[in-house]
């Protein structure tokens, strides 16, 4: 499954939308194919995550300035 959200740049305070594709196993009944969103920024590494490998925390690259931001995973409320 995707989740989405949005973040605002701790460097240059720019808000922009990320995607994060989360891994599932390949036999799992949900499992499906997502479009990338071509417009929306890929979360660089998942530092934490729950028992559900939802991110709780990440590292993103700011598509503005390039600052690696380290942030709190809120999603747009899909769980
Ligand atoms: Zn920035």
């Amino acid at each position: 499954m995707m989740i989405q959200g949005k973040h605002e740049c701790e460097e240059c305070s720019k808000a922009f939308e990320w995607y994060y594709l989360v891994p599932q196993h390949i036999d799992s009944p949900s499992f499906q194919a997502h479009f990338i969103p071509q417009n929306k920024t890929s979360i660089k590494q998942v530092i934490q995550q729950d028992e559900k490998r939802l991110p709780i925390k990440a590292s993103i690259h700011c598509p503005k300035c390039d600052k690696l931001n380290i942030f709190k995973v809120e999603t747009d409320g899909s769980h």
